[in-house]
């Protein structure tokens, strides 16, 4: 048996009134999830627990079986093992942003939290700059992928709070800078990249149309600890994305990360290329998760309709050659397609509905709703609710 997941990152959302009060997924143009549907099973499920912030990082856990309360120490260690920072038991991992703040009216403006989705080749020459300006003993500037990068601090200060700067989007951003014991120390790195950044930007006209103002730093931890995903679900496997922190996850978990060129985590990245890399990796494992960003960069952005791009694009070039190339190439084979959370365009930022899921099972029709679609509210009427969502994954596993 073959086992595929297909990971839908933040695709539910809420009604949309200029899609006549449709959600991006009922709007959207889903005929192979259709197709799917009609044999599968369909449910929702929680995959952040109760009293913990609804995010990729606390969401990709628990699809892979992980429960977050037990392993989640933080985003940014996880995204630092994607990118081989060995990371010490003292040493405290920030998710450092490029972003862009604007002032307006004398506020500073938390305007974008990707600095407009800036390319590598921009980012690169930033972070570079950051280095020589504010690195020292203590701090470490990694580079990531366009605007994630990662802050490491020695012995760094444990009690500080940080907010991710998407769920500040159109805010002041004065009362959520670093804050607690030692949140000094960050602010003024920050100011100090600031500085670089502008003089950065004076000094290289490529650089000076880009949207990238400062740096933000939060997500913070320390390195955590999993169990090999082999000996908790006693199947191997592999996992295909664009980005860092589920990259790390599955790097924690012992699974193979897979890269494919030109994967993105956006409308642009390699679609069949993702694909093909999924179906070659089942020769040699039983389990590959496919990962596609795009749904929630899209929902980020609050922009519905490139939001519906991202999900037909989901349903034609990822579900559809998914099945077509499962269909020829293995016997028997199950599919399932879930998402982390919701990153509902009207929120710009993460929620915390039930989100939906559907398990394909080539052997047999097992529909239990009997639906023609596959979307939040079809799946919230099938009856079935999982509530500890990292306990799906077994169920998927079960033959
Ligand atoms: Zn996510």
């Amino acid at each position: 048996m073959k086992f595929l997941l297909i990971q839908a990152d933040g695709m539910p959302d809420r009604p949309i009134k200029e899609l006549g009060n449709r959600t991006p997924l009922e709007a959207a143009n889903t005929p192979n999830l259709d197709k799917l549907i009609k044999l599968s099973k369909m449910g929702i499920v929680n995959h952040i627990p109760k009293g913990m912030k609804s995010g990729s990082d606390v969401g990709n856990l628990s699809i892979l079986g992980y429960n977050p309360e037990k392993f989640f120490t933080g985003r940014s260690p996880i995204e630092a093992e994607s990118i081989g920072i060995n990371l010490e038991p003292n040493d405290i991992c920030y998710r450092c942003n490029l972003v862009t703040i604007k002032n307006k009216n004398g506020k500073e403006i938390m305007e974008d939290h990707s600095a407009g989705h800036i390319k590598n080749t921009i980012s690169k020459q930033i972070i570079e700059a950051l280095r020589e300006n504010i690195e020292n003993d203590e701090f470490k500037i990694y580079e990531g992928v366009s605007y994630r990068h990662i802050l490491v601090w020695k012995n760094g200060m444990t009690e500080i709070e940080t907010t991710a700067p998407h769920d500040i989007l159109d805010k002041n951003i004065i009362q959520y800078l670093p804050s607690g014991p030692g949140s000094v120390r960050l602010r003024d790195l920050m100011r100090q990249a600031k500085v670089a950044i502008k003089k950065l930007k004076n000094e290289v006209p490529e650089l000076k149309s880009s949207d990238c103002s400062d740096v933000w730093l939060w997500g913070q931890g320390k390195k955590p600890k999993l169990p090999k995903f082999k000996s908790i679900h006693k199947i191997g496997g592999s996992i295909i994305s664009a980005v860092d922190l589920v990259k790390g996850i599955g790097k924690l978990a012992g699974l193979n990360v897979l890269e494919v060129d030109g994967a993105t985590g956006y409308l642009d990245t390699n679609y069949k290329g993702k694909v093909e890399a999924a179906i070659k990796s089942l020769e040699n494992d039983d389990f590959c998760m496919i990962h596609i960003e795009a749904p929630d960069e899209t929902g980020h952005e609050g922009d519905y309709k490139k939001k519906i791009q991202a999900i037909n694009d989901l349903d034609n070039k990822v579900v559809g050659p998914i099945i077509d190339l499962m269909e020829n190439k293995y016997d028997e084979y199950k599919i399932c397609v879930v998402s982390d959370h919701p990153t509902p365009c009207e929120l710009r930022t993460h929620s915390y509905e039930y989100v939906p899921f559907l398990i394909f099972d080539s052997r047999l029709n097992n529909n239990n709703h009997g639906k023609e679609v596959f979307t939040e509210k079809a799946a919230n009427e099938s009856g079935i609710v999982e509530h500890s969502g990292h306990e799906l994954l077994f169920s998927f596993f079960q033959s």
